[in-house]
């Protein structure tokens, strides 16, 4: 396998990033631990930030500010939903930040997370955390190689061990 030079569909790219909000506040960072690596071309990453690395080389910084729209999306109002705390999977203990999927009427999987946790109630937020956020990523791309054939049937990248990242 040939080894590319920059990054384009199908390579798959490790990163170290910082993302912080119009606040300033630091919601996550890779610095200090592993990179993190994801599979160009395959949505794994906020689409403004994917669109803005494509032709980068390792080594490049890459400073970008993502609207909503290429992010996490607009915050919609009205789109939370508070449910008995009886509902929630017994053995697990709902806490805010929560992510997990429930079925809609036509059988899709859509993400929710849990925005507040009241003795007998939970209240469930359609939205994404950072939906609304405009994202300021700091980039430095640390590694670039071509995927295997498993990993685009799979869509996103396998640790140095093979499977286990999922
Ligand atoms: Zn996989």
């Amino acid at each position: 396998m040939s080894s590319p030079q920059q990054i384009a569909a199908d390579t798959v790219v490790g990163i170290h990033y910082t993302l912080t909000l119009d606040s300033g506040a630091q919601v996550d960072s890779s610095v200090g631990g592993e990179p993190l690596l994801y599979l160009h071309g395959h949505g794994n990453i906020v689409p403004g930030l994917e669109a803005e690395l494509t032709s980068h080389k390792v080594g490049d910084r890459v400073m970008v500010t993502v609207p909503p729209a290429k992010g996490y999306g607009e915050r919609q109002p009205n789109a939370t939903q508070a449910v008995p705390r009886h509902a929630f999977p017994p053995g697990e203990t709902p806490r805010p930040g929560m992510q997990f999927g429930i079925r809609d009427e036509d059988g899709d999987v859509v993400p929710v997370w849990v925005a507040k946790v009241t003795k007998d109630e939970i209240v469930l937020d359609f939205n994404h955390p950072l939906a609304g956020e405009n994202l300021h990523f700091e980039v430095e791309v640390v590694s670039i190689r071509g995927a295997t054939q498993e990993e685009l049937r799979h869509g996103h990248p396998h640790g140095p061990h093979g499977h286990d990242l999922h």
